[in-house]
């Protein structure tokens, strides 16, 4: 399939995860009334993937069945669902499933991350991931053949630890191994980190600290110093990797194969390509954002509307966000919340226990709804903690 050539300006998104999404929403809702501006939607699969549930449905939890097809109903906007293959920045096209090809004049590439599950041997072969609600689902049979045995959750970051909680709390029967350089929670206050540490110790949660895999087997984990873990699962989650598309196009990439932006998140080699949420490396004055939902919707919206006032021939404005928290659940009953500066370093102030869980899960639940309400008021997604003097731009005197 080739598209015929149009004369209406043809807005095309890659990836509708967190922040594809909000892009998508917005733009088609931005966009509606005009005749000469097309919205397409690329995506693997027509169910929205909530990534922040992963570790839910890993562990055989029912998780709702959320359709962007439906959510882009009457907006316009035409959903395409499918495997982008390739992107040829030159031809202005995109490749999907190898066979059909789709043209571009702003082009919004939001492919996400997955696990990093090249940088250890065995990994690729013996492990799983939470890469895709297809990973987490193959997991889940895995963990159902089990009645006793060992799970080792590779990673402890914030991943390692709601899947360790998690794992911990549905399969009592089973040993939860957590394994990882720094210990779980390791970016928190102390109080906080104090509370993830009890809380993995009561859902009888084995943390091994300052230990590193080097190697997955079939049935065994190695360890830096020699030390092997007999296990009947591998969950890995530790480090994430980007799409080798993006620099295959040659878009200017980071070291870490994300799209480099200017602030107002177009790429600085390819400028009518926008990135967006964990495919973009999106500066700050504190730092490049790290890959959060948190941070990946704001990219979606605001790159949607510095497309929007190009179109109109205005100026697009300077991207800034700051950071405000860290909920981490630690099973379906307990969490902790960690409020933080804007660029993401701890507060004082913490939440824990029922509190705490009831807020992570309006945080994990609000994504769907505020996609609802973006497509019928856009103004109402275009409002998040902008981080005062952490994003203000210095002024040269
Ligand atoms: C288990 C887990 C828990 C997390 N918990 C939190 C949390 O509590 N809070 C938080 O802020 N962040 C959390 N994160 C991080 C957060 O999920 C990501 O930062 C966020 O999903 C990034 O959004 P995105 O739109 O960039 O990418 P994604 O949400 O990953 O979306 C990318 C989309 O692109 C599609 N895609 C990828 N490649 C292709 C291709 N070649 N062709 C077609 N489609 C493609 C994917 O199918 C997907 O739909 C968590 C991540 C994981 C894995």
């Amino acid at each position: 399939m080739n598209e015929q050539r149009t004369t209406a300006h043809r807005l095309l998104v890659l990836g509708a995860g967190y922040a594809g999404l909000a892009a998508a929403v917005q733009l088609a809702a931005r966009v509606k009334e005009r005749a000469d501006v097309t919205v397409t939607v690329v995506n693997a699969e027509e169910r929205f993937t909530e990534r922040l549930r992963l570790p839910m449905t890993a562990t055989g939890q029912h998780v709702a069945d959320l359709n962007i097809p439906q959510l882009l109903e009457g907006t316009g906007a035409r959903f395409v669902p499918g495997w982008v293959t390739a992107v040829d920045a030159d031809a202005k096209s995109v490749r999907i499933d190898d066979d059909r090809v789709l043209h571009y004049d702003t082009l919004v590439y939001g492919l996400g991350s997955v696990a990093d599950t090249a940088s250890v041997p065995g990994v690729e072969d013996y492990a799983y991931t939470l890469s895709s609600a297809r990973d987490a689902e193959s997991l889940a049979s895995r963990l159902a053949q089990l009645r006793s045995g060992t799970v080792v959750v590779a990673g402890s970051g914030l991943t390692g630890i709601e899947s360790a909680a998690e794992l911990a709390e549905q399969y009592p029967q089973l040993n939860v191994v957590l394994v990882g350089r720094s210990e779980p929670g390791a970016a928190m206050n102390p109080k906080a980190k104090a509370y993830v540490r009890s809380a993995l110790l009561r859902l009888g949660v084995e943390v091994r600290s300052g230990a590193e895999v080097t190697k997955v087997l079939p049935d065994a984990v190695e360890l830096v110093g020699g030390e092997s873990i007999a296990v009947d699962a591998v969950l890995w989650t530790s480090g994430t990797r980007v799409s080798p598309l993006a620099t295959a196009a040659g878009f200017t990439v980071d070291e870490r194969g994300r799209i480099v932006t200017d602030p107002t998140l177009r790429s600085v080699s390819h400028p009518d390509v926008y990135a967006v949420g964990d495919a973009a490396a999106i500066q700050q004055r504190y730092g490049v954002l790290h890959g959060t939902c948190q941070s990946g919707m704001p990219t979606g919206v605001h790159a949607a509307v510095s497309i929007v006032r190009s179109l109109q021939g205005k100026q697009p404005k300077p991207f800034r966000f700051g950071y405000y928290h860290t909920p981490v659940s630690l099973g379906r009953h307990d969490a902790v919340v960690q409020f933080t500066r804007p660029d993401d370093s701890p507060r004082r102030l913490c939440l824990t226990g029922r509190l705490a869980a009831r807020y992570k899960e309006t945080v994990t639940a609000s994504p769907w709804p505020t996609y609802g309400r973006m497509k019928k008021m856009p103004t109402s997604g275009a409002f998040w903690p902008r981080g005062g003097r952490f994003t203000r731009r210095q002024v040269a005197r």
